[in-house]
Order: structure tokens, then sequence, then C-alpha cells
């Protein structure tokens, strides 16, 4: 099949979170399953032009009666044929940030700049002689393609499905209704069934609406986004097309997330011997300046510092947590009074260790030093960390929402099976028990330790699995 990935992000080109990853790691298993992928991303300011190739011609995208003439750049993705453009548009996206202003607020014009994306994007299909069979849509970003492909480009794209993937549902992008006119699919089209949602354009709700298949990022989340709990307002909406709503869980890219051959970490260690992981927690406690001691454990934190990762829940247990004895290493940057708590409580005890920023290095140092991974999320479409702490033999701290359910499966003490330690009420207190729990069994019950180190050492989350089953999606789209 010819598929034609749109998104916002692209690892390595511009990444802000999982997102970036899938569209990446997917497109390339995809390829190697022999089809012809194709990715399209916007030429962010972070982008430099002079690493991409030129192509030539100029692009015409109209929004709203006028016509935006923009460039067009390539090149590949690291280590694969796939190709991917870049659609290049300095009044929209030469931004320092992707999404966001200085503030952390989202620019006031993301509707008309990923309007204008989704529009060119499918124009560059034209530019470079590519005619999809999928076009394969990346949440609100270019949910609008699922329906502008089939009302005003409906006579170029006869023969194009379009295939939905929801990484998270509480991003709606949501716009005042004058986007209708951007869009230019006709109002008829603002109604409660597809683009309207209390007044405004719901861009991800319209495209639901149109797509021919909806997936999201694992099972659990497939059924849980049909709950009031977690529909985010479109649980109703997301119901009546569950008959076209398929998770599949991410894989993981183990020639990046891997003990055996990690370059960031101080030893690189494996399933038959793990002497490199007790290097690896003494150069992470020498790396953040923790007490070098092999007598507790280490509690790693990555993450971005939302509500949604659970960083209200640590926040109101962390003085308890660090009267444990443990160490905890955080690293994330977010919501400012989480920085300034963290920041605050790292300057005032000497087992917390914050770092405030993005660092893949440090990231890699964390998965492989750490004893414990804690991941108390709200909701989690499908989350990386926890799969990538089961390959360093991590022992995941989960709660137990959507992939990091379908994921991670609960210790139990009286069969010693398991390879987590999992709670499943939102509230502080359920994840202090579930942290003191983890703690105690490593403290105490050191052979189970090792027994589920071993085991979620030898689990796999292959992208070529989860590229089958989106093959079967799209074959799908096509009934
Ligand atoms: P989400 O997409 O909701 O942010 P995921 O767990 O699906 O969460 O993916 C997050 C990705 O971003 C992972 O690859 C993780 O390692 C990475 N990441 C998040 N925050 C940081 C950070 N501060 N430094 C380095 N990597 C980070």
């Amino acid at each position: 099949m010819n598929i034609l990935f749109t998104a916002s992000e692209c690892y390595p080109f511009a990444k802000v979170g999982g997102l970036a990853d899938v569209v990446y790691a997917l497109s390339k298993s995809l390829a190697k399953l022999g089809h012809n992928v194709k990715v399209v991303i916007p030429r962010y300011y972070i982008i430099d032009r002079s690493t991409l190739e030129h192509v030539p011609g100029v692009l015409i995208a109209n929004i709203g009666g006028k016509d935006y003439y923009a460039g067009v750049f390539k090149s590949h993705l690291p280590n694969s044929d796939v190709e991917i453009y870049f659609i290049d548009y300095e009044l929209f996206f030469g931004r320092k940030s992707i999404y966001t202003d200085e503030n952390g607020k989202g620019y006031v014009d993301n509707g008309k700049r990923f309007t204008f994306f989704s529009i060119a994007s499918l124009m560059l299909t034209k530019i470079i002689n590519f005619n999809p069979d999928i076009i394969h849509a990346n949440d609100w970003h270019t949910a609008s393609q699922c329906a502008l492909i089939k009302t005003r480009f409906r006579d170029d794209f006869k023969d194009t499905r379009c295939v939905l993937t929801i990484h998270n549902l509480q991003h709606q992008g949501m716009f005042d209704k004058s986007l209708m006119e951007l869009l230019g699919i006709g109002w008829e089209h603002f109604n409660s069934f597809e683009f309207e949602a209390l007044g405004c354009v719901n861009l991800l709700k319209g495209g639901i609406k149109f797509a021919d298949a909806v997936t999201t990022v694992s099972p659990k989340y497939a059924k849980e986004i049909q709950t009031l709990e977690f529909g985010f307002g479109l649980h109703e909406h997301i119901r009546a097309y569950a008959y076209k709503l398929y998770g599949i869980l991410n894989g993981v890219d183990y020639e990046v997330w891997n003990p055996k051959i990690d370059k960031y970490i101080a030893k690189n260690y494996d399933l038959d011997d793990l002497s490199g992981k007790k290097e690896c927690k003494g150069n992470l406690q020498g790396v953040f300046g923790l007490e070098i001691r092999d007598d507790i454990p280490i509690i790693g934190f990555i993450g971005r510092f939302v509500k949604q990762k659970g960083t209200e829940l640590i926040a109101t247990v962390i003085y308890r947590l660090l009267d444990l004895p443990l160490q905890m290493v955080f690293l994330g940057s977010g919501e400012k009074w989480t920085e300034e708590l963290f920041s605050k409580v790292n300057s005032t005890h000497q087992n917390l260790k914050v770092f405030i920023g993005y660092n893949d290095e440090l990231a890699h140092k964390i998965e492989a030093g750490s004893d414990l991974f804690l991941m108390p999320s709200l909701f989690e479409p499908c989350g990386l960390n926890q799969i990538y702490s089961l390959r360093y033999g991590t022992l995941p701290i989960v709660r137990a929402v959507g992939g990091l359910d379908d994921t991670v499966e609960n210790f139990d003490p009286y069969t010693k099976s398991g390879w987590g330690f999992k709670f499943y009420d939102a509230t502080p207190e359920a994840l202090f028990n579930t942290v003191k729990w983890a703690l105690e069994t490593w403290l105490y019950d050191k052979e189970a330790i090792e027994v589920m180190i071993k085991r979620a050492m030898s689990k796999t989350f292959n992208w070529n699995e989860s590229a089958k089953q989106y093959e079967k999606v799209y074959e799908c789209a096509f009934r």
C-alpha cells in the first residue's frame, strides 16, 4: 500500500512526546513489511533547512479562500528509506516551540496553523506524485483530513481511506467556529454529530466521525475512552463509532532502548548478565549527586510534569515518600508549580534529585540505574517509559490505566507472578501504599524481585507485531 503519515511530530526531527516516537517507528516498521510509506510534518524553526533537500516547485494550499504558498523539503528517517517531507511556511511554523508560546499557552492560531498543515499535506501528494491508499492522520492536528478527503477534496482522493490514531484524547483541537471557513468543508458539517462541540469546532470529533478507522495506542485505552471518566466529553460520540475503533499497543525501538547496546549508560548489561546494572545505579547516583549506596532502591520518574502523569498525587505524598529508605530521581518539565515544588524539595531533601528539562541521555541513565520506575498516571493512552523500564529490569509502579494496565502485570506475593506493582484508585494514599509495598518487597523479598526483573526483561513489545495489526486495520478501512 501507499501510506502517507501526517503528523505534527516525528522523531528525531521534532519531538514533544510519544507521538513522535510512534510516527517514526511505525512508519519504518510498515516500510519493512513492504509498504511504500512517506511521512509529512511541518518544517519547524528547530529543523535546520540546510540539512534537508529542497523539493522543487511551490505548494499552494487554499484556506479560507486565500492561497498560501509554501515550500517543501525532504529527508529520510534515520537508517531507512522512508522519506519524510517538511511543509515550510515561516509565518506558521518558524517559531521556537511547536505548540506553545513562552508562557506555555497554546498559540492562539493553532487551529489555523494545523488546518493549513492538514490541507497543505494533502496538496503535497500532488507535487510529489504520490497516490496514497491510506492517509494515516494523528491526533487533532491532522484529524480534519478524514473529513477533507470525503468532502472538499473528494474527487482527488476517491480511492484513499483515512485512518486516525488518537494518541491522547485530552487534546481535541477546540477552536472558534470560524475555523469552519478555513476548513472549507461547508457549514452543514458544523453540527453536534460532526465538528460542533460546545459551540466550537472540535477537530478530533469531526475526524472520528469521518475516519474509515480509528485507533488508540493501547487496547485498554480504546475501551476507556468510551466511558465518562476517560472520554473528555467525547465518550458518547466515540461509543457511536466503536465498530471502527481498534486498540493497538505501541512497540518499542529496541535499537534505541536496550541496555545491551545503550551508548548512554555506564555499563551495558542484559538478561544473561545483570552485573552492569549495579554499575549503572552507582553512575546514576554519581551523576545526580545522590549518596552512593546499594542497600536502598532508586525510584525513577521521567515525563511531562502535568496532571495527567500523576504529578499531583506524587506532590501530595512527596514528603512521606522521602521519609522512607529510598532515593528518587525525577526528570521532566511542565507546569510551573510542579517544577517549583520538586525543585524546592530537591534542595531540602538529600534523597530526591530533580532535573528540570528534556534530556535524552539522562532518560537512558535513569532507566538503567533505577530499581523501580514510577508512573502514577491519571490516564495513559499507552505510555512508553514503563515499557522501556521492563527491558532495563527496572520494575514499574503504575496506576492500572490504559497502556500501563496492558503492559504491566501486578506482582502476586503468593504465586510470585507478575513484573510490576499496580494500584487502582487515583489517590495519593493508594500511590503511597503501593510504593511502600514495592519498597518492602525490594528490601525483604530479594528472590521475588530477581525473578520479576528477569521476567520483565524478557518481555518484548515489538513494532513489527504492532505494524501487522495496523495492516489489518488498513484493510478494514476499505470494507
Ligand atoms: P507522553 O507521550 O504522554 O509524553 P510517553 O510515555 O508515551 O508520554 O512518551 C514520552 C516520551 O518522551 C518517552 O520517550 C520519554 O522517554 C520521553 N521524555 C519525556 N520527558 C522527557 C524528558 N524530560 N527528558 C527526556 N525524555 C523525555
